[in-house]
């Protein structure tokens, strides 16, 4: 079977074949790796057609420049999104750029993760934390 991708850079929607997901697709409009293995940049503009249309789970690091645990956070969250981007899709939000996506979901702390499925929230986890405790979370919600 196929799913529908929307690509991070244009928004395009991609039908891949499920068993071609680990083969580097590309968006056929832009040429943007669909599934970079590392977390992309979401903004106003792109964040809900994005999370609307990802196919994928997506985990979404809301960060800020300034926040220390954050950038901690940051190689972790590069690191899992290397090791599981085929699975899931990594996404960040900046979210001194973007406030208003922080504040429609009740962003209260930062760094703060939120893991949607089909445009919804599923889950969320705030603070920083090691690769091995953000896999574990993972698993817990099923993706492993
Ligand atoms: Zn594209």
């Amino acid at each position: 079977s196929q799913m529908e991708l929307a690509c991070p850079h244009c928004l395009a929607i991609n039908r891949v074949p499920d068993d071609r997901l680990s083969n580097a697709p590309k968006c056929g409009q832009c040429g943007t790796p669909l599934l970079p293995g590392k977390p992309v940049d979401l903004t106003t503009d792109s964040f809900d057609r994005f999370i609307a249309k990802a196919g994928l789970p997506v985990l979404v690091d809301f960060w800020a420049g300034w926040c220390g645990p954050c950038k901690m956070m940051a190689p972790v969250f590069q690191q899992v999104a290397a090791e599981m981007g085929t699975r899931v899709r990594f996404a960040k939000v900046d979210t001194e750029a973007h406030p208003q996506v922080s504040m429609r979901h009740h962003i209260k702390g930062i760094p703060s993760l939120i893991l949607f499925r089909d445009g919804v929230e599923a889950a969320r986890i705030s603070g920083a934390m090691e690769a091995h405790a953000l896999k574990r979370w993972l698993a817990s919600q099923g993706i492993q």
